[in-house]
């Protein structure tokens, strides 16, 4: 589960984020390009290739798009808890 403490700092606010690479748990985002690729309207990298997020998703739609990355993302760096 991702670490809410530990969220990436461009993030805009709401409740689902992205988790910073320098997340001691382990669970910090790799820069897998999973969920910026999968949800290019609601996931970014930055300049290391690490995920935020720029838009909190909304419709049914958007959130099960949404969900597909959390689930994809190799090391639970997405959380929707914030
Ligand atoms: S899927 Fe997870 S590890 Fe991969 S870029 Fe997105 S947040 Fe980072």
């Amino acid at each position: 589960m991702a670490n809410k403490n530990m969220k990436h700092k461009l993030n805009i606010p709401g409740p689902w984020y992205c988790t910073d690479p320098d997340d001691d748990s382990g669970e910090g985002c790799i820069a897998c390009n999973v969920c910026y690729t999968g949800a290019p309207d609601f996931f970014k990298e930055d300049e290391d290739g690490n995920a935020y997020v720029v838009k909190q998703p909304l419709t049914a739609e958007e959130i099960e798009l949404c969900m597909e990355q959390l689930e994809a993302c190799p090391v639970a760096s997405i959380g929707k808890d914030g």
